[in-house]
């Protein structure tokens, strides 16, 4: 075991501060690595201000790590001390059931273990994330990364990068294919510039006026306010696909009638409120309302590898540790462009 540095929430309640953990010893399968960057996604705040439920206290949130590795077992054989390495959404799983031999870990069929707020499968309790000094991780979860482009810039990847890339491929949004990305924050931006880089048409949906200009600097071809009802009303079937990031309650509504004939939303937002949608909203244009979570592990090592061939990274404000409080309430208001992420350097 390893004494670790880390942030944690001690309750829904309190803000953020420094807490310490243990790592376990790397067992012969494991990676240790020192924590370079992590990003933070909005189901940090999510998790550790209990928004979802099933929270457990502390809680130490970050699933967008990079770093160096510091330590391997004795069995490890893709990885050596030195190399830089990423993990994301997830640390393990149960490896054998039809979902996780298909490399679709993210919905094993026994439950995938989260990098943070989940039970580990070995019994030693809650996984604690990213926002600490190192973690421990077993190499099958493990990614690999660009030494090319900017740490801080590939560690969104590693969830707001993943989650846009996954939906985007399994629906083979494309050339021809009319998109429309909704809520221009971290996963938002980064749906953008993939959609762009795979040959859609895209559309940025947002109801921030001021992010026009960045929405045309990211790639996207229209920008669209959504709180101007005549815009909204001019967008009636539109689009063959939305992809729906917004993190707030919201009505689908409103954007399930932007849908053409056939036209699916993928949600990948995570309100905590459930939303309404009257099944005729849906039957009249036979239109599709769908999710995705995050992706697997072989999909993020694609995703990693096509954003190095491609030098897509994500756009990043760097920050310290210890004003994690004040760019969660920066990102409650909208205010980040696009992703904050924390230099672990600051702990
Ligand atoms: P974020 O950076 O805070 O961005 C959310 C965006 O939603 C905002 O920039 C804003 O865009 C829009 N928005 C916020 N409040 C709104 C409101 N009241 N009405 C309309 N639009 C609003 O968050 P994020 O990190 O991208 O995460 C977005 C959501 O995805 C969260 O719920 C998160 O938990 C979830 N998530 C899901 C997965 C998955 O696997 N499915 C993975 C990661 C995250 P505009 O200003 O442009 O309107
Ligand atoms: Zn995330
Ligand atoms: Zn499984």
């Amino acid at each position: 075991m390893s004494s670790t540095k880390a942030y944690a929430a001690q309750s829904a309640t309190v803000p953020l501060a420094p807490w310490t953990i243990d790592r376990r010893a790397p067992n012969p399968h494991d990676i240790q690595i020192q924590i370079l960057f992590c990003g933070v996604c909005h189901s940090d705040i999510h998790t550790a201000r209990g928004e979802w439920a099933g929270t457990v206290y502390p809680c130490v949130p970050g699933h967008e790590i990079v770093g160096r590795i510091t330590a391997v077992g004795d069995h490890v054989k893709k990885f050596k001390v030195g190399d830089l390495a990423a993990v994301g959404c997830m640390v393990d799983s149960c490896r054998e059931c039809d979902n996780c031999k298909e490399g679709l870990e993210q919905y094993c069929l026994n439950g995938n273990v989260g990098t943070y707020n989940s039970q580990q499968k070995d019994g030693s309790g809650n996984t604690y994330g990213g926002y600490s000094k190192s973690i421990v991780v077993h190499e099958d979860f493990v990614l690999t990364i660009s030494d090319k482009l900017p740490l801080e810039g590939i560690a969104p990847l590693l969830c707001a990068g993943i989650t846009t890339y996954s939906p985007l491929r399994h629906w083979k949004v494309g050339k021809g294919t009319k998109c429309a990305v909704l809520g221009l924050g971290g996963l938002g931006h980064m749906g953008v510039k993939l959609a762009v880089s795979f040959g859609a048409d895209v559309t940025m949906l947002s109801h921030t006026a001021s992010k026009q200009k960045d929405a045309e600097r990211l790639g996207a071809h229209h920008f669209a306010l959504t709180s101007d009802p005549e815009t909204v009303k001019s967008l009636a079937k539109s689009f063959d696909f939305i992809l729906n990031t917004v993190s707030a309650p919201h009505d689908y509504n409103v954007y399930l009638g932007m849908l053409k004939t056939n036209g699916i939303m993928v949600c990948v937002g995570a309100p905590p409120a459930p939303a309404q949608v009257p099944a005729f909203n849906l039957i009249g244009n036979r239109r599709s309302l769908a999710g995705s979570l995050i992706g697997g592990i072989p999909e993020t090592q694609e995703m990693l590898d096509y954003c190095a061939k491609h030098g897509i990274v994500s756009d990043v404000e760097v920050i310290a540790m210890k004003d994690i409080n004040e760019a969660y309430e920066r990102m409650m208001k909208g205010d980040v462009r696009y992703r904050f992420v924390i230099d672990m350097a600051t702990l």
